[in-house]
């Protein structure tokens, strides 16, 4: 955005004031403000060892508050107290000042001491981070927002929906947060109208407990609809699991295999021809029907599957099947 911020004319940059140039200015000046801020104090004293001497969080060595800059010909700052979590998240970049302000004005356990040649090399890999999260979105869109979204969810207490996620305990896995790339190889191309979806809704996010799916199969998966209502009544998945005497965990995998609520309440078994290993003629079957123009879908619900595990059996064994 050009122009039109504060008072144009006096200021050192011309008078204009581009909307980045904007936010570093305040951001710079409520930074300033922390300076005040009790556990940025704490923080300084608790690192203090010595006199004059400071333990660094990173390196862990003990250092002066303020060292010798040759280049600049006097003494610089030595010590920082820096927020553990960015107080701006690599991954989201600038979202709202609420949060900028709450990431600043944060408790002691956010807080670290660090020595300036910690702090700058964190400061580098952070906007290393920036940038390369930049270029996943540049060839990922879709893929890379669901990546950003699942570990805002997951981790920062201030997006929406943390309550249900991390609030929860949901976790994502060491190597879906390790990188993108990692994400990106477990789940492939992300499939118009589907979002990332995680199969045992009170499982963390992995490799074998997501899927890319559409806003109907994940509406049959939510929490909110352990509810269900049948014959009059609305009762949890729980509940009806007492009442009916069938395993809970019965009710919501058959619905969620996009069984019927009234077969997904059947007392006894539906026949599923296919649990767990798939014998090879099972998958003769699946292959021979697949080819014989039933739906990955439709074939899906009859053997009690998901369409996408149906898709992966067949990919895997169209041609050995023929061969053999
Ligand atoms: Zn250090």
């Amino acid at each position: 955005m050009a122009g039109g911020r504060p008072s144009g004319e006096k200021t050192r940059c011309g008078g204009l004031w581009t909307e980045a140039r904007f936010k570093s200015f305040i951001k710079g000046n409520l930074r300033a403000a922390t300076r005040k801020w009790a556990p940025i104090q704490q923080c300084r004293k608790n690192a203090h060892r010595a006199r004059g001497v400071y333990e660094c969080a990173g390196c862990h060595q003990y250092v002066p508050p303020t060292i010798y800059d040759e280049d600049k010909k006097k003494r610089v700052k030595n010590i920082c107290v820096d927020h553990i979590v960015p107080v701006v998240d690599p991954d989201l970049g600038f979202t709202s000042w609420d949060e900028v302000i709450e990431g600043l004005f944060c408790e002691l356990d956010n807080l670290q001491l660090l020595c300036l040649k910690c702090h700058t090399e964190k400061g580098v890999d952070e906007v290393a981070a920036r940038s390369e999260s930049k270029a996943n979105r540049v060839l990922w869109p879709r893929e890379e927002s669901s990546y950003r979204n699942m570990k805002s969810r997951c981790y920062n207490p201030n997006s929406t929906g943390y309550e249900y996620y991390g609030g929860k305990g949901i976790k994502v896995c060491d190597r879906w947060l390790e990188s993108f790339q990692n994400f990106y190889e477990d789940m492939g191309d992300r499939p118009l109208d589907t979002s990332l979806d995680r199969i045992d809704v009170r499982g963390d996010y992995n490799k074998d407990n997501c899927r890319w799916a559409s806003p109907i199969e994940q509406a049959r998966n939510t929490t909110a609809n352990n509810f269900i209502e049948h014959d009059g009544l609305i009762l949890c998945i729980q509940e009806w699991g007492e009442k009916l005497g069938i395993k809970p965990s019965s009710i919501s995998t058959r619905l969620r295999r996009g069984w019927s609520v009234s077969e997904s309440l059947m007392v006894e078994e539906r026949e599923v021809p296919h649990r767990g290993r798939l014998s090879v003629e099972d998958i003769e079957d699946l292959v021979s029907a697949i080819e014989g123009g039933v739906t990955q879908t439709t074939y899906g619900k009859y053997i009690g599957m998901h369409s996408s595990q149906v898709s992966r059996i067949y990919d895997k064994f169209k041609g050995k099947i023929d061969e053999e």
